[in-house]
């Protein structure tokens, strides 16, 4: 009797396995088709126009039942928002991806960039990986969860939000400020992280889970003006330039996080003998000489980085200027001292003449925790790298660029960046020329998404 019991539950629970198995062929074929429906919808932004996406979510969610809204910013630029509802035995998953892409430079694709172009394997065209993939797959494991009618303990919200590449009022810091009733989660999976595909296999999967603050700062010389025929030691421009030097050669202080820590402890484990060395001892002075000039990505995710981006000074070539300034693109750890950080340049450049005047931006990204690499949404996505891909590693990683994640983690979200793998090369078309990503991956990401997604919301 209880045997027969024990096969009917072994029984129950194969079919139930299996229910929430995605065929993942026709999973692959049908996000294909989103990203490229989605690719030939031109938001570049600017102006952006993301309401042709938006729109389109909203349709085809529509067909399947499924209530869409709009979420109006501004004109034009509209984000869509989706929800389905768990039992509220825990707080919602957010699953998110920006509408717009950056501008094209046609003259430097060798394909129509608004195409969708299948060749090889791949799709081309702007936003195919940055971030129309994760929009097609983010659709596709939510459809997915309706037409399986997978029981939920959480509501899975579907976000699809406008103006993430250019900061501007239509983006995810007004969204987060007025519709937040709609947002409200505690986990969120957004952009930021990826995986990279070497000879044909994945290697690893990078889930990021902190990333750096993008802070502006200008250096503002001044000193006497006059003919440029007689030479002055108070001259702007030269003290600009040295002041130039000095900030963007200074070795600003290096610390590691619970994310950066166990990113180099991860990755060591995985590279050549030589570099895993380096890895196991990122915070070696000679480490640091090195990562600095073969590795200058895990180098800024040592420290606070200071990088001279632009030069201005003078009108005439006779006539010394009173003013020169220069443009910094300044990115902060996370829990960087923000408004010492200017004190401690003007240190470094120690010249009276030299002022480092910080831009107060409202569009400023605000000040944002490192998510945590011990929650269930982690475990899940670690879960499904080891069912989907189980010859790869996971890699918690801190993105040195800056994601929407950093709105919802400023709100006390446990956010998570992921994205679909490629290879180096894929990697360098992202906001380049001849953007691409590999059909192949996005139906691998689509399958670890589906099997994250339904661990941590799923009952
Ligand atoms: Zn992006």
């Amino acid at each position: 009797m209880s045997r027969l019991l024990a096969a009917f539950l072994l029984l129950c629970s194969l079919s139930f396995a299996q229910s929430r198995t995605l065929n993942a062929e026709a999973a692959q074929a049908e996000a294909a088709h989103f990203l490229s429906d989605l690719v030939k919808l031109d938001t570049e932004d600017p102006p952006g126009n993301e309401s042709k996406v938006a729109e389109y979510i909203k349709a085809v969610l529509a067909k399947e039942g499924i209530e869409a809204e709009l979420l109006k910013t501004d004109a034009g630029r509209d984000s869509v928002v989706a929800r389905l509802k768990g039992d509220g035995s825990a707080r919602p998953l957010l699953i998110m991806g920006h509408e717009d892409v950056v501008p094209v430079d046609r003259s430097h694709w060798t394909v129509e960039p608004f195409a969708a172009i299948e060749k090889d394997g791949y799709i081309y065209g702007r936003g195919a990986k940055d971030d129309k993939a994760m929009d097609a797959a983010n659709l596709e494991v939510f459809l997915q969860l309706k037409r399986m009618n997978i029981p939920l303990k959480r509501d899975v919200i579907l976000l699809a939000e406008a103006s993430e590449e250019m900061s501007s009022t239509a983006g995810m810091n007004t969204l987060v400020a007025k519709y937040w009733d709609k947002l409200d989660c505690e986990f969120a999976l957004n952009e930021g992280g990826g995986g990279l595909v070497e000879n044909g296999r994945v290697k690893y999967i990078a889930v990021a889970t902190a990333e750096k603050m993008p802070r502006g700062a200008k250096l503002v010389s001044s000193g006497s003006s006059g003919h440029g025929s007689i030479p002055r030691v108070d001259n702007a421009v030269i003290h600009l330039a040295a002041a130039v030097a000095k900030a963007g050669t200074w070795d600003t202080p290096s610390r590691l996080n619970e994310t950066t820590a166990e990113f180099f402890k991860r990755l060591a484990t995985i590279s050549p003998p030589d570099e895993a060395a380096w890895y196991r001892d990122p915070l070696n002075p000679e480490t640091q000489a090195i990562l600095r000039v073969k590795k200058p990505q895990y180098y800024s995710m040592l420290r606070t980085s200071v990088v001279p981006t632009m030069l201005k000074a003078g009108i005439k070539s006779n006539v010394i200027p009173p003013t020169a300034e220069a443009t910094l693109d300044i990115r902060m750890l996370p829990d960087e001292d923000v408004q010492n950080f200017p004190n401690l340049l003007a240190q470094a450049i120690n010249d009276p003449q030299v002022k480092v005047v910080t831009e107060n931006d409202k569009l400023n990204m605000p000040a944002a925790p490192a998510s945590k690499l011990g929650t269930v949404m982690f475990a899940a996505l670690e879960h499904a790298q080891k069912k989907v891909l189980p010859d790869s590693i996971t890699l918690p990683t801190m993105t040195t660029g800056a994601t929407d994640s950093a709105f919802l983690r400023a709100k006390g979200v446990q956010a998570y960046g992921i994205g679909v793998p490629g290879t180096e090369e894929d990697g360098r078309t992202v906001h380049g020329n001849d953007e691409r990503l590999e059909i192949k991956q996005l139906g691998t990401f689509v399958q670890f998404l589906f099997s994250a997604v339904t661990e941590v919301a799923g009952k």
